[in-house]
């Protein structure tokens, strides 16, 4: 079960910006939760290039939905959040 090799997610394409209309590969994952949504242990995330990160996370942050802004290789999926 630990072999590298083995992987039973198929690969996914590269992650593009969640910006309406951007197609730029995304470098940063935004975390957030809306709290009338979700449970507070719950993380929904966006995915943002460099240009939109911070239109995203103000976006969020006015909302106070804002949890996390970590870069995309070192995000690491917590236990229990929802598949893409
Ligand atoms: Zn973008």
């Amino acid at each position: 079960m630990n072999s590298p090799d083995t992987d039973t997610n198929t690969p996914a394409p590269a992650p593009t910006c969640s910006a309406k209309g951007c197609r730029d590969a995304a470098v940063w994952v935004l975390a957030w939760n809306n709290p009338t949504l979700h449970t507070p242990e719950r993380r929904k995330t966006w995915l943002a290039c460099e240009e939109h990160r911070e239109h995203l996370s103000q976006f969020l942050g006015v909302r106070g939905f804002l949890k996390d802004v970590v870069k995309l290789d070192e995000w690491v999926q917590p236990e229990g959040s929802e598949r893409p």
